[in-house]
């Protein structure tokens, strides 16, 4: 049997371009069906847009940390507008470089929203097309709770497209974009009000790490509220009135859900081939097969790890495996990653209660630092690092920071973990003096 093309594409974001361009360069014929914006969530409305604002935001801080260096800082004032038009024109110029990117690849872009129609058949509109394979990258979306008036709640989607600063904003969810979110609008100068229904924030990070997010965050004016949930929203003539949990009420310009994402799957017709799924995601092996043997799915639509890097990884792993000879599965031990908190966090391996759970004995090493950057600067924020280590073979398990430059810094940590290194050999291992993240080097004694 002829097919149209040798793989079918659903979804140009992080996981479909990269496993379109790998299999074309294989010499493929490729097509990429995408409903939006090529790119995807973490170029168009996810990482890249956020970090932007991350930025933006921190300056607040800095202005004040410059005069304790000697500086005299005019009066400040920031522009939200201004802002929001230069981060859409960055957006424009990266979704502009995939675009070309894909078109250099010889893979075609098919612009629309794609379903399945049967096991090697793609419909796009009133056309269809066929396929000998097809990769199903479709990515994820917000979940939005069943909550009266949830109608006028906002996500990180519209979060990132406001017209005006709020003032006034509440964020409902504890995951790492929730945070986030809150730093980025208390930084801007926004009155932030984070509400969470759980008994800490970051949920699978190391307890040490998310009680000292809570901390500083708090220390620097947001207003977290553990325990706590919405059970109405009603609109007002400025804003919003919500209902919490203990009846009380609260009002805000805007209340922003980040209360997790879902794999995009609804009326996608993958029922019409017969794809077995898995609460909602699609179900793959570690080479990204479904059950169905011309169909495989990368990315945030199998939630396995929701990271751009992880569906890149697997994008790639699917393409040398099925075009280029060369089989290779996705890995997902030792995922390093940040979360762009205000301080920000770093982190790979597992936690120490995770540790403790696989290895039994462990040996936990801590540091607590105030950045030397903040001795002058007169900002009361601290930093944090902590290694987990196996005791039975001194591999390091895990390690962590809180603290400026965290996400940097964790990057080439992550190599010797994912390299299973001992602590011995980051004992050896000699420091950069002066730096947060000589800690990882220099870290002694074990806490009992
Ligand atoms: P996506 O990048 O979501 O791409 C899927 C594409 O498919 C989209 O372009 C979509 O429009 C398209 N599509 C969907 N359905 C169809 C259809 N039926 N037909 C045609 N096209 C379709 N990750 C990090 O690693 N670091 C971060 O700092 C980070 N920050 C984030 C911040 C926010 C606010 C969000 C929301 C996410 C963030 N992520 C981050 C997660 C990251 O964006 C995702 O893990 C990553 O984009 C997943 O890639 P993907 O290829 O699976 O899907």
């Amino acid at each position: 049997m002829t097919f149209d093309y040798d793989l079918f594409v659903i979804g140009a974001g992080s996981g479909g371009v990269r496993a379109s361009r790998i299999a074309s360069s294989f010499g493929a014929k490729v097509a990429v069906a995408e409903e939006y914006r090529v790119g995807g969530t973490c170029v168009i409305r996810g990482c890249v847009p956020k970090k932007l604002l991350v930025y933006a935001s921190h300056f607040s801080e800095d202005f004040h940390l410059a005069e304790g260096f000697g500086w005299t800082v005019g009066e400040t004032s920031f522009d939200w507008k201004k802002l929001i038009e230069r981060k859409d024109a960055e957006i424009d110029r990266l979704n502009g470089l995939y675009i070309n990117t894909l078109n250099g690849a010889g893979v075609e872009i098919i612009n629309g929203r794609a379903t399945v129609e049967d096991a090697n058949t793609v419909r796009v509109g009133d056309k269809t097309y066929t396929a000998k394979k097809i990769l199903v990258a479709v990515g994820g979306w917000p979940s939005m709770p069943d909550v009266p008036g949830i109608e006028h709640a906002i996500s990180s989607n519209e979060a990132l497209h406001l017209e005006e600063q709020p003032k006034r904003i509440v964020v409902v969810g504890g995951g790492y974009i929730a945070v986030e979110f809150a730093g980025i609008f208390a930084g801007m100068g926004s009155e932030v009000i984070q509400l969470y229904r759980g008994d800490q924030i970051l949920r699978g990070f190391d307890d040490d790490l998310r009680e000292r997010l809570a901390r500083e965050m708090t220390g620097k004016g947001i207003d977290l509220r553990l325990g706590t949930n919405i059970t109405e929203i009603e609109k007002t003539d400025d804003g919003v009135r919500l209902t919490l949990t203990d009846g009380s009420t609260l009002d805000a310009d805007a209340v922003m859900y980040a209360t997790g994402r879902v794999p995009k799957t609804e009326g996608l017709g993958l029922e019409n081939a017969g794809v077995e799924m898995e609460r909602g995601a699609v179900k793959v092996d570690a080479y990204s097969r479904t059950n169905v043997p011309s169909i495989f799915a990368v990315g945030d639509v199998t939630n396995r790890v929701q990271l751009t890097p992880v569906a890149i990884k697997e994008g790639h792993a699917f393409a040398l495996t099925e075009f280029g000879g060369t089989e290779q599965a996705a890995e997902h031990d030792a995922i390093p990653s940040a979360v762009f908190s205000q301080p920000p966090i770093g982190t790979v391996g597992l936690s120490e209660a995770q540790a403790r759970e696989k290895y039994g004995e462990i040996e936990v090493y801590t540091s607590d630092f105030k950045p030397m950057k903040h001795t002058l600067g007169g900002s009361d924020e601290r930093a944090f690092t902590k290694m987990i280590v196996d005791k039975k073979t001194d591999v390091v398990v895990g390690a962590h920071m809180i603290g400026a430059d965290a996400a940097e810094i964790i990057q080439g940590v992550g190599i010797a973990v994912k390299a299973g290194l001992t602590k011995a050999q980051f004992d050896a291992t000699v420091a950069v003096h002066p730096s947060s993240a000589e800690e990882f080097v220099l870290m002694r004694n074990a806490k009992s």
